[in-house]
Order: C-alpha cells, then structure tokens, then sequence
C-alpha cells in the first residue's frame, strides 16, 4: 500500500497518518525529517534544502524530488509507505508518478480528507490553551467549569495567536489555492478518495480503512 493523506489544516490529518502508519505498518516518508537528516548528514541536497527553509521559502522542487527519489529507493520503501509533506505542487505529483513507474509501481490511493471552511474556523477560532499547564478547552466543545480558568490548575486561558480568525483564515486560503491543483490532478489519475472529515476522529478513521479495504 502506497499512499498519502491530504487534509487542510485542523482536519486531523497528522493523528489520521500516525493510526494508519501504525495499523498497516507503513514506512513513513517525511520531506521535512527527510531535509533535516541529510542536513545533520551534511549531504549536499540537505544543505540547499535547509537554506530554502531557513528563509521561510518552499524547498524548490528539484531538490525535494531528488530527495524522494533516494529514499523510495530503499528497501523499505519497496512495499508499503505513507508520504508525509509531499507533494506540494503539481510538479511534484507528477515527478513522483514519473519515478513510481520506474519502479514499475504506483500510488494506492490519496486520501483527501474534506472538512468545510465554516467548521474548521469554528474547531480553531474555540480554542483555548492554560497559560500555566498548557492543556487545551474549546469554547464550545470542551469548555472550562469557569470561563477563562483552567480546570486543571486555575491557570489563565487565552488564544494562541495562529487559532485567531484572521489567521485560521489566511492559512485555509493558502491551503486551497495550493492543494487543488494537486486533487485535480490527483483526480483526474483515478486515485483520489474523499473523505467525510466532519465526523469524530474514529468514524473518520472508519472510513479511510473501509475506502482502502474496497481497494484491493
Ligand atoms: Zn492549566
């Protein structure tokens, strides 16, 4: 099984991976842990790919698919992975076909998990996080005994600056204008599966197992 999981931000996408890495035992594939490993390593790709990122740029897409490249090389890339982090453009997606059939292999199944704009706003904009303990509350989902007080320790709550609206905001728009290339191509492949992300976390996770179990 070849996959990987897209979702804007707030949909769950990272515990949604994790569970899926665990259960069908896949090998994770990170761009991010990718970059910084070869960097430690002191590998010349790695170097580039941390200057991008040190200047708050997007690794450019030669260097990030030369990365992906050497590592789907590897052993343990030949069964079954989970991509993490890639592909970010359209560029990338079609790179990745490109090497996945020389390796006469191909991508199981993306999965796009959907969640509308108006309730990832209500989830983020709710949030509160203890200044002292740093447990978190949602105004309406999981509010405080007391408003404005943690439950655990009376510590403070307040909002992280990035769960404000006009941020919350900002990030799904990039997010959009970014991704759909990528699900449009994605689609027109005949991989594209989408998920129901406005349901709990294990209902969701149902779905993905049935989508791919419907697969093989
Ligand atoms: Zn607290």
């Amino acid at each position: 099984m070849k996959i990987l999981v897209m979702g804007p931000p707030g949909a769950g996408k990272g515990s949604q991976s994790q569970k899926l890495i665990e259960d069908y035992d896949l090998t994770h594939i990170s761009t991010g842990e990718m970059f910084r490993k070869s960097y430690e390593r002191g590998e010349k790709l790695g170097i580039e790919a941390m200057a991008y990122i040190h200047e708050g740029n997007l690794v450019s897409d030669e260097i990030t698919n030369e990365i992906v490249r050497n590592r789907l090389l590897k052993k343990d890339a030949e069964r079954c992975f989970l991509l993490d982090g890639y592909p970010r453009t359209e560029t990338q997606a079609e790179a990745l076909d490109e090497m996945l059939s020389e390796m006469n292999s191909k991508l199981t199944a993306v999965i796009n998990i959907v969640v509308d704009k108006d309730i990832i706003l209500e989830r983020m904009v709710g949030r509160r996080v203890c200044r002292n303990c740093g447990h978190t509350y949602h105004t309406k989902f999981k509010p405080p005994h007391k408003e404005g007080i943690c439950d655990k320790c009376g510590g403070e709550l307040y909002q992280r600056k990035d769960d404000q609206i006009d941020s919350v905001r900002n990030r799904l728009n990039i997010y959009e204008s970014k991704t759909k290339p990528i699900i449009d191509y994605y689609k027109g492949r005949g991989v594209l599966i989408n998920i129901n992300g406005m349901q709990s976390f294990d209902a969701v996770y149902r779905d993905i197992k049935k989508a791919l179990r419907d697969l093989t």
